[in-house]
């Protein structure tokens, strides 16, 4: 694959500061197909200062103007969609067809909502005897993870310059490839030289740096739990403002009354989706115990069109692979029974994992309690809607979640009592525009839509 030997800092490809590298691998063969710079503190400064050195003429540009120029941007990211899509399956593995509709897709719905949002957003209110100026916060840091590479940065960047702020991102180490046409893609658009800005690298290297730079206003990370709480501690420390993404453990209620069969292959749909790797997936289904084995026989049905290296890519790396075989070999040792999969890896090349349904799981369970991010799901029983209710909010976690019944307003009475940031209702559609972020550990802060766009902005009272 096509890679840049240097960052994009300042409107060019400039050469890297150290002469080490980071080797993409391709996780469906384990081949590696390309080598970017792995950037060091120096890069990460000298990206700081093109961002701030462009922060006031973008936060002076008027918003209309910074509307066009994220347009235009959508516009590149629409025409570039093939080349980003196979970008994405070579460096994450996912299937072709979910690159092309998710990968590539859903960030043209993004980009193009912040260019809308832009263009309407009021950014200075009246009230009683002040006008509120909405003014950006400054240079952002935005770091990302691998499982949905455009969509991560997209949903930070595009929210980040519609507020008039400007950027410097630090890519997944495993998907920088994707960040380099982003890159491309911004160039294009012909955005102004240093309001975005690109250093590939290792996390605690140019992750750590850039969090720590005190030409950083705000950081916006998405990733685990445990750098999570560090990058929160630095930025607590530097008294600078903080975004956290740090995924979750979703419950997917399914109660009495709903459409089981519906409810449960949609639910198989969503787990799998990805490989599993996406941090609001509904990786517990709950169902009552009288429909506790009609819905497992559901599930093992459901479960076996989703064949590793047809509709299920491997995991993003051989770490993830373990990591998750780990957690599913917990799973056994807890006393937790198989439905389908198990810890054996499909095939002997690429970081396949078996797509695997747990019974019997009680809440308590690690595989209950913990991020798992690969495809397996654990069903539990619940005896009746307090139960149910008990077990869905008794995680540390509280990013999303679903709720199924037959009538609308007996799932909306179940979610609104459920601590989680979304619930779909028997099976919601996605909405680009949604808030979307965590209570609980889930996170700090909202991305997408009008409240993603505020996480950017700070006010200032004028009083007449
Ligand atoms: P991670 O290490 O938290 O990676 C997220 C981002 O943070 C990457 O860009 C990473 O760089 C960077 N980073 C790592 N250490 C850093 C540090 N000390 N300072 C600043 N930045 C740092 O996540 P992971 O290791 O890829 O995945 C581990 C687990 O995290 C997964 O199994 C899953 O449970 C969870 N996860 C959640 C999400 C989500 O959407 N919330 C996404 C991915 C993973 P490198 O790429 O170089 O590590
Ligand atoms: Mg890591």
């Amino acid at each position: 694959m096509k890679a840049h030997d240097g960052m994009y800092i300042g409107g060019q490809w400039r050469p890297a500061a150290g002469p080490d590298t980071i080797a993409v691998v391709n996780p469906a063969d384990e081949q590696v197909i390309a080598h970017v710079p792995a950037g060091t503190a120096e890069d990460v400064d000298a990206a700081v200062r093109a961002a701030r050195e462009a922060f006031p003429a973008w936060a002076a540009t008027p918003p209309a103007e910074r509307a066009a120029g994220i347009a235009a941007l959508r516009d590149v990211l629409v025409a570039r969609k093939d080349e980003i899509a196979e970008t994405v399956t070579a460096e994450l593995g996912a299937p072709l067809a979910l690159s092309r509709t998710v990968h590539a897709g859903v960030p043209v719905l993004v980009a193009g909502s912040y260019a809308e949002l832009a263009a309407s957003y009021s950014f200075e209110e009246r009230i009683g005897n002040s006008t509120v100026l909405l003014e950006p916060v400054g240079v952002v840091g935005a770091i990302t993870p691998w499982n949905y590479p455009l969509h991560q940065v997209v949903a930070k960047v595009a929210p980040a310059l519609a507020a008039g702020c400007t950027v410097v991102l630090k890519p997944a180490e495993d998907t920088p490839l994707t960040a380099q046409l982003f890159a491309e893609a911004i160039h294009e658009a012909g955005l102004p030289a240093g309001v975005f800005n690109l250093v590939t690298g290792l996390g605690p290297v140019a992750g750590q740096a850039l969090a720590a730079h005190e030409g950083v206003d705000l950081v916006s990370f998405t990733g685990s739990t445990a750098v999570g709480r560090q990058i929160g501690a630095t930025a607590g420390a530097a008294v600078k403002r903080v975004a956290l993404e740090l995924g979750g453990k979703s419950a997917n209620v399914i109660l009495p009354s709903a459409d089981l069969a519906k409810a449960v292959s949609v639910g198989i749909a969503n787990v799998m989706s990805n490989s599993g790797q996406t941090c609001s997936a509904w990786t517990r289904m709950l169902v009552h115990k009288n429909q506790y084995d009609e819905a497992l026989a559901l599930a093992a049905a459901a479960v076996a069109k989703y064949v590793p290296g047809e509709r299920v890519g491997p995991l993003v790396n051989a770490k993830q692979q373990q990591r998750v075989r780990g957690y599913i070999e917990k799973g056994l040792a807890e006393g937790a029974r198989l439905v389908a999969g198990g810890p054996e890896a499909p095939y002997e090349t690429g970081y396949y994992v078996s797509p695997t349904v747990f019974a019997d799981v009680t809440w308590d369970m690690t595989i209950a309690q913990e991020e798992i991010f690969g495809p397996v799901l654990s069903i539990l029983k619940y005896e009746d809607e307090e139960d149910a209710l008990r077990i869905a909010n008794g995680t540390v976690y509280g990013l999303a979640g679903a709720v199924w019944a037959a009538d609308e307003a007996e799932a909306v009475a179940f979610a609104r009592r459920m601590d989680t940031g979304q619930v779909d209702i028997n099976g919601g559609r996605f909405n680009p525009l949604a808030p979307f972020g965590g209570y609980k550990q889930s996170g700090v802060g909202r991305e997408l839509g009008p409240h993603g766009l505020s996480e950017y902005l700070q006010t200032k009272s004028l009083q007449f």
